[in-house]
């Protein structure tokens, strides 16, 4: 039998601990499960791709099944380049629903074969975001325990140079 490949596509801007958990648990549902860093967001973001791509493979270096690219257009592209046949997302609240559900329901007009796979976050993660983490940060309060240690690390970074603006990296997650 083939390997069960999933995607995981997203921003990741920054990885936080949410995704990280999302990851752990694909990385155990499929052989190989690919973290798709989302290259032409119309979102401006704190970090470039090849940063996030960066940040996510220090963050992952554990799950040996689990790599990370960066992709340009649709999700089901590039899980079809990929010889994926999953898409993974992760669900926080309603509000997440009904814009997966949307999401969702293309993919599958777009790629009937393509399976789209929720998880539901866990309850510690329920209200993390990476717009919320990158407030907190504008505001000088410590995020250590949101974020793996190297997000932290970039992210203190990042304000020290002046980088991080509350409004100046506005996104909708
Ligand atoms: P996008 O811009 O595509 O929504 P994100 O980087 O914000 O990308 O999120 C990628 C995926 O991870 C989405 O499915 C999102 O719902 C999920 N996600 C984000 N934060 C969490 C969290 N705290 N717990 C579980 N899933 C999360």
């Amino acid at each position: 039998m083939s390997d069960r490949v999933a995607i995981y596509p997203g921003s990741f801007d920054p990885p936080t601990n949410g995704h990280l958990d999302i990851v752990e648990r694909s990385a155990r549902l499929f052989d190989r499960v690919l973290i798709g860093v989302g290259r032409n967001l119309a979102k401006k973001t704190l970090f470039d791709a090849d940063q996030r791509v960066a940040l996510m493979k220090e963050a992952c270096k554990k799950w040996p099944n689990v790599s990370i690219e960066s992709f340009d257009g649709l999700q089901v592209d590039f899980a079809k380049r990929s010889g994926a046949r999953f898409i993974i997302r992760g669900i926080r609240a309603l509000s997440d629903f009904e814009f997966e559900f949307e999401m969702g329901n293309m993919n599958r007009r777009l790629a009937p074969d393509i399976e789209m796979v929720y998880l539901m976050t866990a309850p510690d993660y329920l209200f993390l975001s990476a717009s919320r983490v990158k407030e907190l940060v504008a505001f000088g309060a410590p995020v250590d325990n949101l974020v793996p240690p190297n997000v932290a690390k970039a992210l203190r970074v990042h304000a020290g140079q002046g980088g991080l603006r509350t409004g100046a990296t506005e996104s909708n997650d």
